[in-house]
Parts: structure tokens; C-alpha cells; sequence
């Protein structure tokens, strides 16, 4: 068993909190949420992924006192100049005249309609960071290579999970059994990266 028995997840993406600690249930560690601690969520004012895991996991070590462990993470589109990336989370924000929230499926349509006859080649980028209250911290990166499909597929996963179809399958990341979305994802490579380092 690791020395890293207890870490913060310093996400409040219901999702991504659920990937993390599914990719962790082997190494016995005990995981809990930014949201379980009711920690802040940070402004993420960074301008790279590296950046903004570095800025969610110091700001979660600092305030619970434990080692924090954050995933900035988002789908880029070569033919887009990148986008969404960085800004991933935030194309899927509703206005607050209508509630507020988040809604994945106007984010993908957004992502199709510039597409139109664009070259449809994609990433999913993954930046975790494990950061200790002590100030060091560890960046790790991992990315998965595929294309926008049309209509999405899928009801498994989050986020864009529906329109991304990884290279070499037939099923998208949204069709996909969970265990093999982590055999291959942006996130379980970052992972592999991370566990071979610290557990
Ligand atoms: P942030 O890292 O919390 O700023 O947001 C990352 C956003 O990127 C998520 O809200 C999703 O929209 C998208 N994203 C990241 N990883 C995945 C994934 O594995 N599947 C689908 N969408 C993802």
C-alpha cells in the first residue's frame, strides 16, 4: 500500500470525481471530494491545463492540510485552433437567465456547428497534479487521440464523451464500458504516470 493512504480530490466535477476514484480503488487509497470538504472551487485563470491543475491543487492541499490531487482536463480541436480546450467546462455554462448550470449537449452541438466541413481530428488532454500542503507538487500529462463524430453516441462518461470516438475504435468514449474508457483515456494515462511515481 502507498504512503498516500488519504488525498483530496480537488475537483467538484461529479464526474471526474467518480473516474479518480475508480482509478484509484486498487492502490487502497481513501479519496475525498472538494465537495465533501466544502472546499472553495478556484478561478481558473490559468491559460494551460498544467497551470490550472497546479492552481486546484494547491488551493485543495492549502485549505484541507492534506496531499490534493486535481485533473484539469478538456477536448481540443485541431481544425478549432484548439477550442474548446482550456475553456472546455465553461462552453457548456447556461446563461443565469435560464438557471444557470452546465449543458453538454449545446457545448457538443456548439463544437459540430464549427466544424461544418473542417477537418474533425481531436484530443482529450488530462493535467493531473498531486500537490502537499508542504508547496511540492508533481504535474503529469496524458492525451488521447480520435475525431468529432456526429450525431453523439452514448449515454456512459461526461462531458464530451458522446462525439469523441478514439482511434483504432468503433464505440465512443460515451458507448464505452467504463473500464475500457480507463484502459486508454487522457486521464488513465496521466494516471499511469502518476501511480508509477508515487504509489
Ligand atoms: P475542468 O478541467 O474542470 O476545467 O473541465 C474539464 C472539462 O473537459 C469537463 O467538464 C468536460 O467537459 C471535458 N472533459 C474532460 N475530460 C473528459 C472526459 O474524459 N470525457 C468527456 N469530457 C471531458
Amino acid at each position: 500500500m502507498s504512503i498516500l493512504n488519504k488525498i483530496v480530490v480537488a475537483s467538484h466535477n461529479e464526474g471526474k470525481v467518480r473516474e479518480i476514484r475508480e482509478l484509484l480503488i486498487p492502490y487502497g487509497v481513501t479519496t475525498l471530494s472538494a465537495a465533501e470538504l466544502s472546499l472553495d472551487e478556484p478561478v481558473e485563470t490559468e491559460l494551460t491545463f498544467t497551470g490550472n491543475a497546479e492552481l486546484k491543487a494547491n488551493a485543495a492541499a492549502i485549505a484541507s492540510g492534506l496531499p490534493s490531487l486535481s485533473d484539469d482536463s478538456g477536448l481540443v480541436v485541431e481544425s478549432l485552433n484548439g477550442d474548446p480546450g482550456i475553456y472546455s467546462a465553461r462552453w457548456a455554462n447556461k446563461p443565469k437567465s435560464e438557471g444557470g448550470g452546465r449543458d453538454f449537449s449545446m457545448a457538443m452541438w456548439h463544437v459540430n456547428d464549427l466544424l461544418k466541413s473542417k477537418d474533425r481530428s481531436a484530443h482529450f488532454v488530462c493535467a493531473l497534479c498531486l500537490a502537499f500542503p508542504s508547496g511540492k507538487k508533481f504535474t503529469y500529462l496524458g492525451k488521447v487521440h480520435g475525431e468529432i463524430v456526429w450525431p453523439p453516441r452514448g449515454e456512459r462518461g461526461f462531458g464530451y464523451d458522446p462525439i469523441f470516438l478514439a482511434e483504432g475504435d468503433i464505440k465512443t468514449f460515451g458507448e464505452m464500458n467504463p473500464i475500457k474508457k480507463h484502459a486508454k483515456s487522457h486521464r488513465a494515462r496521466a494516471f499511469e504516470k502518476l501511480i508509477m511515481n508515487h504509489f
